[in-house]
């Protein structure tokens, strides 16, 4: 069993691996998460061999490890534009063939926005990207990421995240990410029903996919589909429901991303106060 929480913070990369190395041990973290490349899209700075050599001695010399890339913001694998689904598939073949420095880690990205053509469609166009771009010989674990489902956003629903993985197939390098203010926000109570929210996961997708979580207070109450992030205990889900979060028997070994409005002061604070409240 995990004797000490596994937990870090989104970093910006423009100091490039070394510095988010740096950045990690400032904070306490031995996890975080990290945007591949721009988050508003755009090409990628070339990898610089040396300074991913550097971070993953201090990685491994620190246990830090299960690294959640994030796909940018703007790929958008269902749009009904062409461009943008065909720039969706390149972006993410190169982004899997970059991590592949830092082999071994999670790549999360949002399955998008259907932008009208409805959900089974954005579902069939999500399926069928990851086919087109997972290769069996790939060491990354490529994960959806739960969504509020507001607008014409595809993931808000566990059934939807369970068809997109059915319909792929390498689903071994699939898993997905469950973002806490996200859930809340599509109405999964896991304040109250932390249990039975983790339930009805294992019975429609399973919970053996469940491979990292993004952990975020909500400005909003259950069910608003807002998205917007709060600071640990200053939102609607509250300080102590994300303790019985990091702390669930079924939960409590993944790696816990924070992804709260904050500065690395600020994250060096919440991760010291969610390490205090895990239980060994
Ligand atoms: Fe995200
Ligand atoms: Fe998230
Ligand atoms: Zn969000």
């Amino acid at each position: 069993m995990r004797e000490k929480l596994k937990i870090g913070c989104h970093l910006s990369t423009s100091g490039g691996y070394t510095q988010m190395g740096k950045d990690a041990l400032y904070i306490g973290a031995d996890t975080f998460a990290f945007f591949t490349r721009n988050p508003r899209g755009g090409g990628a700075k070339a990898i610089d061999e040396n300074d991913v050599k550097k971070f993953l001695k201090t990685a491994a010399e620190n246990g830090i490890s299960q690294l959640v890339a994030h796909a940018p913001y703007t790929l958008n694998p269902c749009s009904s534009n062409d461009h943008l689904r065909e720039f969706a598939t390149d972006t993410m073949k190169d982004d899997l063939l970059r991590l592949e420095y830092t082999p071994g880690n999670y790549y999360n990205f949002h399955p998008g926005s259907h932008t009208g053509q409805g959900i089974d469609v954005g579902i069939e166009e999500i399926a069928s990207l990851l086919n087109a771009v997972l290769t069996k010989d790939q060491t990354t674990t490529v994960l959806l990421e739960t969504m509020t489902g507001k607008g014409s956003e595809v993931g808000g629903r566990f059934e939807e995240i369970a068809e997109i993985i059915r319909r792929v197939e390498l689903k071994d390098k699939l898993g997905v990410c469950l973002d806490t203010c996200h859930v809340w926000d599509a109405g999964y109570d896991i304040k109250e029903n932390l249990d039975s929210v983790l339930k009805e996961f294992d019975d429609v997708i399973g919970i053996e996919k469940l491979k990292a979580i993004h952990i975020n207070d909500s400005k909003n109450p259950l069910g608003a589909k807002k998205d917007r992030h709060e600071k640990i205990g200053n939102g609607y889900i509250g300080y102590e429901a994300l303790c019985r979060v990091i702390n669930h028997p079924a939960l409590r070994e993944l790696p816990f991303i924070l992804e709260t409005p904050n500065e690395l002061d600020g994250y060096k604070h919440e991760i010291e106060l969610l390490r205090a409240a895990y239980k060994i």
